[in-house]
């Protein structure tokens, strides 16, 4: 009986939740659990929710989810004391009430050791023979399709459980095609088995693997049955069968189903699974359909899961996928939806987005999805015997060279070279544009005010404060303009495929990479894009490095000062600064792999083929990054170079020179106060203002400096740097200039990172003890590099 049966005031002893997996672990974590008395307080025909007692609590179900509950109640109990043998072997002394409760235990117990298991997988993987050598039956085998037409059930006894299991037909997919596969769907939904056996003909992994990926999304409890196991070692192929397990989240046994190898294993499995014997055994994953698939997902799957009732039967996000796959049988059943209108109009919103974007339609966009997440977790475990030559695909070709263990680095290390230089020689022209754009709308606006603080505010701080942001998106668009070509072709995947054996070394994956790579342009959008790193602990770790990859507003520091002081060999001093900044990022992140939480889960990095990318697409991903930058500058740095602007102007001593001005200023005034701080790194007061003004934005670090270097009686003009080198080549020591790049490079990111990094670990905590912490290693490393610097440049 199920529980919504009951009438009020029924006592009843639970003995399964049936149901995909998040409906489950929410009714578990409520306490229906195997073995749990549950009374009825209220249940009304028309009355919905139904009020229930558990462990002593009240709790309100919706009808639909009550059907999902099995249970016994005390009219069975009582039946079960007379005909059960066991239960009539109670001593006769206890009484009625004491023996209903033995019984009704006694029912729910064995009741709960009635398994049902479905067979499904492709034709011909075997099923039939595992049926066969599992129950004992006699069902035609044959090595054609189309065998099984529909369920058989058979039973046998297996431990202590009574085990029923049922043979589907075989389908390659769970679409709504064919009838098979309409029926398999069905069953699986309809009969609710409590344990789904995947059949997977091991010599023909790739494309049985489909079909898992669409049990993946149902979240059903899958164990896998890696048939004809036999035949993949005959051929001399190597399999991790472990890690496959746990990339997938579901055990995998294999099994020779002609001979019954592997198959106790397999039942053993499959009662772990059934009793949740083992987290570890099984979790439920997401298959990642990419970005823009993803996106998609997310904006429907909220009107899907408006409708409560659909929420208890099936999982949302599969029907989500299905739907937006066109797919009929779910169209039906959304049909009756209150909100169809608006499930509608969202999916044909996301499917002309797709369309738009990834230049096909989104059925095949999702099938292509899943292929590369199956190529991704094969890639990661399984090895073809080399001696067979498959007929290769394009991408094949590609892989071969790009993935080869000897080209693949120097191909990377090349690429990621040209797109540096690219950034940063290329996007010099428009930066200059900018700039002198900037100075002349400065003049132009400056040309109508009235002399005074105000006019200041604009020009000074606002114009030129924005202004001097404004000149690196050239920079940005440019890198992620190329970001995007390597995302959307497919290169970056392999990248971060490459990447990923050394990454884990260092507590991290290989998809940490991009988001590292993007944090040259800005940390903000870098510290965005980890949002596709599934693995928490990873991802904390990576957002927390970030800030050491050297961002584009600290670049002009850098050679401001290395033309300055090393005019030998700038770029040489430039490449050693960018690299301690990975240094120190690797090194940050083995000493925090060791603090934070471990849920290191392995997920599969998805391969997907090689494509020609969309003008569109790019052109989209280019600007919504630049937007993001964008948004940066509209909001924080706007009012953080007021601020420094502000600190700087006042108090005012109007008849004074400018850089007498900002030294008796506010920010002049905290400049020196916090000079004993950073003396012991060679730093004067004026680089302690150009740092202060650094933590609103590093593109501010220059402007600054530029002011307060400037000589009684001269004036510095805006982005005239050989008189700002000039003045500092004539105060400042080389060491203590070492130090000063050094300290820029690692300390407080700036005030929009440090915004980004709050809002996407959801936590002030984790951003401030960032800050305090890449404020201490800029420190000791400054410390470092002055001392050393004093060997090699003594004053
Ligand atoms: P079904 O279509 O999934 O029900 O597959 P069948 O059980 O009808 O089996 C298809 C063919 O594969 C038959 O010829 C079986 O003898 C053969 N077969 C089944 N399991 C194995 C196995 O583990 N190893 C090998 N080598 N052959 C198997
Ligand atoms: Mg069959």
């Amino acid at each position: 009986m199920v529980l919504s049966e009951l009438q009020t005031g029924e006592k009843a002893v639970i003995v399964r939740v049936h149901g995909h997996g998040s409906f489950r672990k929410r009714l578990i974590e409520m306490g229906f659990i195997q073995g749990k008395e549950v009374r009825v307080i209220l249940n009304a025909p028309l009355k919905d929710p139904i009020e229930y007692e558990i462990i002593g609590y009240k709790v309100s179900l919706r009808r639909e989810e009550a059907k999902q509950i099995e249970v016994v109640t005390e009219q069975e109990a009582r039946e079960a004391l007379v005909s059960d043998e066991h239960l009539q072997a109670l001593p006769g002394d206890l009484e009625e009430a004491q023996r209903l409760e033995r019984a009704l235990e006694h029912v729910a117990q064995e009741r709960s050791h009635n398994i049902r298991v479905a067979l499904v997988g492709n034709p011909n993987c075997g099923k039939t023979s595992l049926f066969n050598i599992a129950s004992g039956a006699h069902e035609h085998v044959g090595n054609y399709s189309g065998v099984t037409v529909d369920a058989k059930e058979g039973h046998f006894k297996y431990k202590d459980y009574d085990i029923t299991l049922v043979d589907l037909p075989g389908t390659y997919s769970l679409s709504a095609y064919s009838p098979e596969e309409l029926y398999v769907r069905k069953n699986l939904l309809e009969t609710m088995p409590d344990v789904v056996v995947n059949v997977v003909d091991a010599s023909n992994i790739e494309r049985n693997l489909y079909l898992t990926t669409q049990l993946i999304d149902m979240n059903l409890r899958v164990v896998m049955a890696l048939n004809m196991y036999d035949e993949l070692r005959h051929k001399g192929d190597k399999l991790d069968v472990k890690q496959l397990g746990y990339l997938l989240g579901m055990p995998v046994c294999p099994t020779v189903s002609r001979t019954g190898e592997g198959i106790p294993e397999l039942f053993d499995t499959v009662i772990k699974v059934y009793e949740n014997a083992d987290p570890k055994l099984a979790r439920h994953i997401h298959i990642n359909h990419g970005a823009e698939i993803e996106q998609s997902i997310k904006t429907v799957q909220p009107f899907i899961a408006f409708n409560e009732d659909l929420k208890a039967r099936f999982s949302t996000r599969y029907l989500t996928i299905k739907y937006l796959e066109n797919d009929k049988d779910i169209e039906n059943l959304l049909s009756a939806c209150s909100n169809i209108q608006d499930i509608r109009d969202a999916r044909a919103d996301e499917q002309q987005r797709i369309q738009g974007l990834l230049d096909t339609n989104m059925e095949s966009a999702i099938v292509d999805a899943k292929y590369a997440f199956i190529q991704g977790a094969l890639a990661e475990t399984y090895e073809k015997y080399q001696a067979e030559r498959p007929r290769r695909t394009i991408t094949d070709k590609i892989d071969a060279i790009v993935t080869n263990q000897w080209m693949a680095f120097p191909i990377f290390v090349l690429l990621l070279w040209f797109i540096f230089w690219a950034t940063f020689t290329v996007g010099q022209y428009p930066m200059d544009w900018i700039d002198a754009l900037v100075g002349w709308f400065g003049d132009w606006v400056g040309g109508f005010m009235k002399e005074g603080w105000f006019k200041d505010l604009v020009v000074d701080g606002i114009i030129a404060g924005v202004g001097s942001v404004l000149v690196f998106l050239p920079n940005i668009l440019i890198l992620y303009f190329f970001i995007s070509i390597m995302e959307d072709s497919g290169y970056m995947a392999r990248a971060a495929f490459i990447v990923d054996k050394l990454m884990h070394r260092i507590g991290l994956h290989g998809k940490s990479f991009i988001p590292m790579v993007m944090g040259f342009g800005c940390n903000v959008p870098a510290i965005m894009a980890t949002r596709s790193i599934e693995s928490r602990k990873s991802r904390l770790i990576t957002i927390a490095i970030i800030p050491f990859m050297s961002c584009a507003g600290r670049l002009p520091i850098f050679v401001l000062f290395a033309g300055a002081f090393f005019p030998g060999n700038p770029a040489t001093a430039l490449l050693l600064i960018y690299l301690l900044g990975v240094l120190m990022a690797i090194l940050s992140a083995l000493v925090l792999s060791h603090f934070v939480k471990d849920d290191d889960l392995p997920f599969v990095m998805e391969l997907p083929p090689y494509r020609v990318p969309t003008a569109r697409a790019i052109g989209r991903h280019t600007w919504e990054k630049g937007k993001q930058y964008l948004e940066k500058m509209a909001t924080t740095i706007l009012i953080f170079s007021v601020v420094i602007w502000a600190l700087g102007y006042f108090p005012r001593h109007p008849e004074a020179s400018k850089a007498y001005q900002q030294e008796h200023s506010y920010i002049g005034m905290v400049g020196k106060a916090i000079e004993p701080a950073l003396e012991p790194l060679g730093f004067n007061w004026k680089m302690d203002v150009g740092l202060l003004a650094g933590i609103g934005a590093k593109e501010l670090v220059i402007s600054t400096m530029g002011v307060t270097y400037a000589q009684e009686g001269t004036t510095y003009e805006e982005g005239d740097d050989t008189a700002l080198q000039a003045a500092l080549k004539a105060t400042v020591p080389t060491a203590a200039a070492l130090a000063f790049m050094v300290f820029v490079l690692l300390y407080f990111p700036c005030i929009a990172t440090f915004t980004a990094i709050k809002n996407e670990t959801g936590s002030w905590r984790w951003a401030l003890v960032l800050c305090l912490y890449t404020i201490l290693v800029a420190w000791l490393c400054a410390f470092a590099a002055f001392r050393l610097g004093l060997l090699v440049w003594p004053v």
